[in-house]
């Protein structure tokens, strides 16, 4: 199969079918079955190949791209091998640390593969990093370390105004987007968002399901953009009672929405 780049996409955008693959003690590789090309998928994020081979040799999937949304290890760190098993485009954002990739895209560009009938808009959503992108498409996310469910990936690199800008715009995409994050970080998440919002009756009983979830080593991902905004206080930094509370801890006004951001980001740094 030939991966080629800007060719006429379907009409109809199929709903994906994603499998989690697990690397080290927490992250989700995400393999995206192409809905086109028959035992062909698309991996997000491999940071290590080893659990990928393992899942394409049991499922007899062939790799067709790679998928990157930002340049940490624990994210490309399984390129390298994957690229000496079958060579095949490596798509991801504009950042000289990223040294296999074959193609750069940019917010607001497609990224078509169309011979695999996949297609995403790409989302520049920096803080975590600087170059940080998401995939959108097909009423899916891929958001690597930008938006967890029930929280949201440490600013390494960007500042307030960035990040909160970042997830501001996640958070305007239809509230049925399933989230495909890049960590199962939510238990600890609902500890810190039940401790900023205690009276969040949806993050209550949203943390009854984790806990099930967890109970079982399931996943708790994928998520929904509905229930991230109704849950994750870092996509509420305008909800009153969010406010109040990021007020109580810094012991201050804060004059807008990033620096309340700010607030809850430093603060969940420190929270244990
Ligand atoms: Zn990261
Ligand atoms: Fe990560």
């Amino acid at each position: 199969l030939q991966v080629k780049y800007g060719a006429k996409m379907p009409i109809h955008t199929p709903h994906l079918i994603v499998r989690s693959v697990r690397a080290f003690s927490d992250n989700y590789i995400w393999l995206i079955d192409a809905p086109l090309a028959p035992a062909h998928v698309v991996v997000v994020d491999p940071g290590d190949a080893a659990p990928v081979i393992a899942e394409l040799q049991r499922s007899g999937a062939s790799l067709a791209a790679i998928l990157l949304t930002h340049h940490h290890p624990d994210h490309i760190g399984g390129v390298p091998e994957l690229l000496r098993h079958r060579a095949v485009p490596v798509i991801g954002p504009d950042d000289t640390r990223i040294a296999q990739r074959t193609r750069t895209v940019r917010d607001g560009e497609r990224c078509d593969l169309s011979e695999l009938g996949l297609s995403f808009e790409i989302l520049q959503v920096p803080g975590h990093t600087v170059s940080h992108i998401a995939f959108w498409g097909h009423g899916a996310l891929f958001c690597g370390d930008t938006l967890f469910s029930a929280g949201c990936g440490r600013m390494f690199e960007g500042n307030p105004i960035q990040m909160n800008a970042s997830l501001t715009k996640l958070r305007s995409l239809p509230p049925d987007t399933r989230v495909f994050c890049g960590h199962e970080y939510t238990a600890a998440n609902l500890r810190f968002a039940l401790t900023v919002d205690p009276a969040n009756d949806a993050a209550l009983e949203y943390r009854d399901k984790v806990n099930r979830l967890r109970a079982a080593d399931s996943p708790t991902l994928p998520s929904t953009m509905g229930l991230e905004i109704r849950v994750n206080p870092f996509l509420r930094c305008d909800d009153p009672a969010v406010v109040r509370a990021a007020e109580t801890h810094a012991g201050k006004a804060l004059e807008d929405t990033a620096a309340v951001f700010g607030v809850l980001r430093a603060w969940k740094d420190q929270f244990r």
